[in-house]
């Protein structure tokens, strides 16, 4: 019987990690080659199934390009800190969906969309990094994953995303995109912790900051994102956090976005030169 508890105990050890830059302690309970292979077949479905923009679009390649950037930030803060082999589990992939939705999402394993609604609202690229680095930092701390585990407990009254899938698979299907933020076609949007979202807001703009755009555009966008209110769609305004609560905490972290810019210099490819 010990030896069974041993067993439990090195499983749960082995499947504990460490978030990147906030150093949260969190328990992956999901394989990530499982929710990775479930992730990537609903990111295509969902490019299939909406109005997705070609990838010579403008906003496609704006949005790969800011994706590309920040995705530097990530190789180069990773490396520095001995973690690159992380990032063999994430396939990066940036699209547009052309949608009045005010909305974006990045899927485990690093599957982002970002509709035309709130790049509009965005107005500049400084803000757009604001939100696709706030979904990326979704991804690269596995809250999906965490979500994912949680949600299929409380929905499915199951914990293994495998079981799920072979019992379950549509209601499955549809708790990963829930999961993601990508929408609520199970009918209960379930939000974000307030934990999940301070966390995706403060590793989100380190890496915009080290990318080269200004983390002083994160506070006005917000402002702009409080002030589109009533009727919105579910994920990304009614469950984060309240506008004034978030633009103090950005506020306050903008110094430290710019030390670590500095400690973590990024080369400015594609920024510069285009
Ligand atoms: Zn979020």
């Amino acid at each position: 019987m010990r030896i069974v508890y041993c067993l439990i105990l090195l499983f749960v050890l082995e499947a504990c990690s460490q978030v990147a830059f906030t150093g949260r302690r969190q328990a992956q309970l999901i394989p990530i080659d499982t929710i990775n292979s479930l992730s990537f077949s609903q990111y295509d479905e969902f490019l299939a199934a909406n109005n997705t923009l070609p990838p010579d679009a403008p906003e496609s390649v704006l949005i790969r390009r800011i994706g590309q950037d920040l995705v530097y930030a990530v190789e180069v803060y990773y490396k520095a800190n001995g973690m690159e082999g992380e990032l063999e589990k994430f396939d990066w992939e940036f699209n547009v969906v052309e949608s009045e939705q005010i909305n974006a999402f990045c899927m485990p394993g690093g599957k982002v969309v970002m509709f035309t609604g709130i790049m509009e609202l965005a107005q500049n690229e400084d803000a757009m990094a604001v939100i696709m680095g706030h979904e990326i930092a979704h991804a690269l701390a596995h809250h999906g994953n965490e979500r994912m585990s949680q949600m299929m407990w409380a929905q499915l009254g199951m914990s293994a995303l495998d079981i799920a899938i072979s019992e379950r698979p549509q209601a499955t299907r549809e708790l990963i995109m829930t999961a993601a933020g990508a929408g609520a076609q199970i009918g209960v949007m379930l939000p974000f912790s307030r934990k999940h979202e301070s966390e995706a807001d403060e590793i989100g703009l380190y890496l915009m900051t080290m990318a080269g755009y200004d983390p002083t555009e994160a506070v006005p966008f917000w402002e702009r994102m409080g002030q589109v209110g009533g009727g919105a769609p579910p994920e990304f305004l009614s469950t984060h956090p309240g506008p004034e609560r978030r633009a103090d905490n950005l506020k306050r972290l903008i110094p430290k976005a710019r030390e670590y810019a500095e400690k973590y210099p990024v080369p400015q490819s594609s920024r510069n030169s285009g």
